[in-house]
């Protein structure tokens, strides 16, 4: 039985419903961030917001909550051309896959993250990519995560098991998860501090939280929360 997990957190609606789940399974629990000079901050910024307020309104968690990491990878700037890391505007390109696409990011996110892990004795890997809700990245499919977890547990020598809570789970699926890890308090708190717009609005608050609310992020936000707050309705 697994008893401690490292999480990569980005301070976003998913990571944050991931790292939920985590604390109330596992006896410690650290989190681990990526600083790849993203167009905005303002991730960076919530996901301490979010670790504080997780602390201060659930302390049953914040007993398990241990160590956070921010790894600088500005390197992968330099090698990638996304809107999300220049002034440019989100599209489709011809290949089918949108212009936030990072190549490998989300491998190279593992294998730092399983470096960390075997350095602080962490045995799962959580993380919040998702095949349901489509983003056309390859780098976050099952098949992807299943090669990364032999990659590193043969790379490195140590048994690691990555877990991917939301792989098929809708946005809205994600939104009854969260109230079932933590009620209508955790769901609050995702709408006020996580951060999920590409445009780092955080002037424009709505229902589901703040941001542009056009912009590809937002919509799928927008949606989820729609189907989430109908379904309870009904
Ligand atoms: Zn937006």
């Amino acid at each position: 039985m697994h008893k401690t997990a490292l999480v990569l957190f980005s301070g976003g609606q998913d990571s944050t419903t991931c790292l939920a789940q985590a604390l109330s399974v596992y006896d410690r629990v650290e989190t681990i961030a990526f600083d790849y000079r993203q167009r905005h901050r303002v991730e960076l910024d919530a996901r301490l917001h979010v670790l504080e307020e997780l602390k201060r309104q659930f302390p049953h968690w914040a007993q398990r909550l241990g160590e956070d990491h921010c790894l600088d990878l500005a390197v992968l700037g330099d090698v990638s051309e996304t809107s999300l890391t220049r002034e440019m505007a989100f599209q489709m390109e011809a290949n089918g896959l949108p212009n936030t696409f990072v190549p490998g990011r989300n491998l190279l996110f593992l294998t730092l993250a399983g470096s960390l892990a075997y350095r602080r004795g962490l045995e799962v890997i959580v993380t919040g990519v998702c095949e349901t809700d489509f983003s056309g990245y390859p780098d976050c499919r099952d098949d992807t995560m299943k090669a990364m977890q032999l990659a590193l547990s043969l790379g490195m020598d140590r048994r690691f098991l990555i877990e991917t809570p939301l792989m098929w789970l809708d946005k809205a699926a994600t939104w009854r998860l969260a109230e079932s890890l933590g009620g209508a308090a955790l769901v609050d708190l995702i709408i006020e501090h996580t951060h999920t717009c590409y445009l780092g609005d955080r002037q424009h608050r709505h229902a589901w939280g703040y941001g542009c609310g056009s912009c590809p992020a937002c919509e799928l936000r927008l949606r989820g929360w729609q189907q989430y707050r109908q379904a309870r309705l009904v």
